[in-house]
């Protein structure tokens, strides 16, 4: 057993490994590294149920603040590791110190994709990442104010369906021209665009990218990618995130859009593991390399990390799965699609409930489902099992989908 892991970062993927090796009984140090003011907390409520005011700080926290001290696990709160030292083995924290390790794990996540045009810097407009953005963005919110969201992925939408239900004047521009383009299919972005200018959001789409943000201190407008002055009192900017590889790629540890690990967390480095969402790791279940922004791939390499370091290695092999909260509706993603994929869906694209099946020759590779548990659940294990499914059936809203899925499991 390694006598200290210091884990880098204090995310999601961190405080779970923490956790994950106390259970299985390490009795080792454990020390936790992040430059966060707080305990490991969860980040998706901070564009939904944080962001409205309806969740408490301490609720976002992954374990109460006093887990850390009754588990032994220190935690070194405000603090970033600057390098890695791996001929000593011990890494530098930006308080001058040196910090000792025998096995180092690297959960350093990801930071915001900026826009990088001018007028950032002005007060009113924001980022989200962290439980500070959204103080700092609630702080901004109140009713009548107008918002502009530059990008409509999953933050952008989810920040605009919590700011329109708070009576705030919400606009929306993304330069592709759907909505969620990158990361679902067609006819999901058309149930959200639909759903959100229903809501009263307007939504921008193929804009050209915007010029610049201008104000006197403060936000005053945007300047278009039409060049057209539109007037703002917040911007929010959600264009995406990248992997923070800064101090692996120091040390000399192979990265290629996110830290290269294998199927059991480790790097090229035998001392040196790697979770969440700065990995790009291999995934048996599709065959491919991909690197994840999801909470349950933080989680589940975070018990794969442990495994390893307890010595009971244990292959990562996990359909890779992800929601999303608007208004009333819970989105739920299993699996990845390719864009070869026939689609299928099933349910009213007018309605509030609806679920797309994406199949490669018959075989479910992913399930979008909106307010349709069932058809998430079994489909994750449908995708898990390999199943073929009849697009006919599918499509056939009178034949039950439990039945459809019993008989491709039988
Ligand atoms: C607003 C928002 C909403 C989301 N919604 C969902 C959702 O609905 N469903 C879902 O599945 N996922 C969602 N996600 C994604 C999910 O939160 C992430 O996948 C998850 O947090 C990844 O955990 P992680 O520990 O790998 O990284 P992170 O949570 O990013 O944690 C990494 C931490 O490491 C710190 N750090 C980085 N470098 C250093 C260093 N050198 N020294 C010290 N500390 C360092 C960072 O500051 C950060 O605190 C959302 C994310 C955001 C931001």
């Amino acid at each position: 057993m390694p006598d200290t892991i210091v884990i880098a970062g204090a995310g999601h993927a961190a405080g779970q490994t923490a956790v994950s090796l106390r259970q299985g009984k390490y009795d080792g140090r454990i020390v936790i590294v992040g430059e966060e003011p707080y305990p490991p907390y969860q980040r998706p409520p901070l564009s939904k149920k944080f962001l409205a005011g309806e969740l408490e700080l301490e609720r976002l926290y992954l374990r109460p603040e006093r887990y850390y001290g009754e588990h032994d696990v220190e935690l070194r709160a405000n603090t970033r590791v600057t390098a890695i030292d791996r001929a000593a083995k011990a890494v530098q924290l930006d308080d001058g110190s040196e910090l000792p390790y025998s096995k180092l794990v690297l959960a350093t996540g990801t930071k915001v994709r900026r826009l990088g045009i001018d007028g950032e810097e002005l007060a009113g407009v924001h980022y989200l990442r962290t439980v500070d953005d959204v103080l700092a963005i609630r702080d901004d919110f109140r009713p009548g104010a107008r918002l502009i969201v530059v990008g409509a992925g999953y933050i952008g939408l989810e920040v605009a369906a919590v700011a329109v239900q708070a009576g705030l004047k919400v606009s929306v521009q993304e330069i592709a021209d759907r909505v969620l383009a990158r990361v679902a299919s067609p006819e999901l972005s058309a149930f959200y665009e639909r759903v959100h200018a229903e809501a009263g959001v307007e939504l921008l789409l193929g804009l050209p990218p915007m010029g610049s943000i201008c104000g006197e201190g403060r936000v005053q407008a945007v300047i278009d990618g039409h060049n057209q002055e539109v007037p703002a009192d917040i911007v929010l900017i959600g264009i995406g995130v990248v992997p923070v590889t800064d101090i692996a790629e120091a040390a000399g540890l192979p990265c290629d859009d996110g830290i290269l690990v294998d199927e059991y967390c480790q790097t090229d480095d035998p001392d040196i593991l790697a979770i969440g969402d700065c990995t790009n790791h291999p995934n048996s279940l599709l065959g491919r390399r991909v690197r994840l922004e999801s909470v349950h791939n933080a989680q589940e390499q975070a018990k794969t990390a442990a495994a390893t370091l307890l010595g009971k290695p244990k292959a990562y092999s996990q359909v890779p799965w992800f929601w999303s909260d608007q208004y009333d509706l819970k989105l739920q993603i299993a699996g990845l699609a390719d864009p070869g994929c026939a689609r299928v869906l099933r349910g009213d694209p007018a309605g509030r409930s609806l679920a797309v099946f994406h199949l490669d020759d018959g075989r479910l590779q992913a399930v979008e489902a909106v307010n349709s548990a069932r058809e998430f659940m079994l489909g994750k294990k449908l995708i898990a099992a390999k199943a073929c499914l009849d697009p006919g059936e599918l499509a056939d809203a009178s034949v039950s989908f439990k039945e459809i899925a019993a008989a491709a499991l039988a």
